[in-house]
């Protein structure tokens, strides 16, 4: 997202603000995969309604889905409050509250996450498809310092993908994946992104990532 004009609907914010909220996209109570809608998630197990509205930092919140993720947005894109006052039309006091709650509530540890100022991820299929055991894995490595970290996944859904960002990578750092659309909106959670076409032989940024597939599949093979 580039701008206010470019906020995604209201479920979709709904969603990434329950996944901020608890921690995961599945239903808190049984795991079990949720619908997002205007203004409630529904569990397709255990068929309980959800709201990211009935956590404690949210109650009471007169606002959309909409309108705190984009205050969200332009928290982490240091926009001063004086900004969504003219923008939004929120109060001054508000935007303040609002700010408070955001360095409250999001999470800030980078301390586990891969910090230095540019971050290569890629995904890789592992394992045979005919023998009905492949596996994608995600990767991200810091190649200043040769730290990786890989992920098993189920799928390459935009929220699998930025689940995995989120919780390895630093806000504020230079990711280069593949040009994969679930990667799209990486700008917008906060990161300065740039996407390479590897059908059309651009790798050479993500040259590292690359290479460990490589040894990794190597060293598999030989055992
Ligand atoms: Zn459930």
């Amino acid at each position: 997202m580039t701008s206010l004009a470019d906020t995604p609907s209201e479920a979709w914010c709904h969603r990434y603000i329950y996944q901020l909220t608890f921690s995961t996209k599945q239903c808190i109570h049984c795991d079990g995969k949720l619908r997002f809608r205007r203004n409630y998630a529904w569990c397709k197990l255990c068929r309980v309604k959800l709201s990211a509205k009935a956590s404690t930092w949210l109650r009471h919140s007169k606002l959309s889905y909409r309108q705190i993720y984009q205050m969200i947005w332009c928290w982490q894109k240091r926009k001063p409050a004086g900004f969504i006052r003219d923008a939004l039309g929120i109060s001054y006091t508000s935007v303040q509250r609002w700010y408070a709650r955001f360095r409250k509530h999001t999470p800030v540890d980078n301390t586990e996450k891969l910090l230095v100022d540019l971050v290569e991820i890629d995904e890789s299929f592992f394992g045979k498809k005919r023998y009905n055991n492949q596996k994608i894995v995600i990767g991200a490595i810091e190649p200043q310092t040769r730290r990786i970290k890989l992920k098993i996944i189920d799928d390459r859904e935009q929220e699998t993908l930025e689940g995995f960002v989120m919780a390895n990578v630093a806000t504020e750092t230079v990711v280069m994946t593949d040009s994969h659309s679930s990667y799209n909106d990486l700008d917008f959670l906060g990161y300065t992104h740039y996407a390479f076409n590897h059908s059309k032989g651009e790798y050479t940024n993500t040259n590292q990532i690359e290479n460990l597939w490589g040894v990794i599949k190597r060293y598999m093979s030989l055992r």
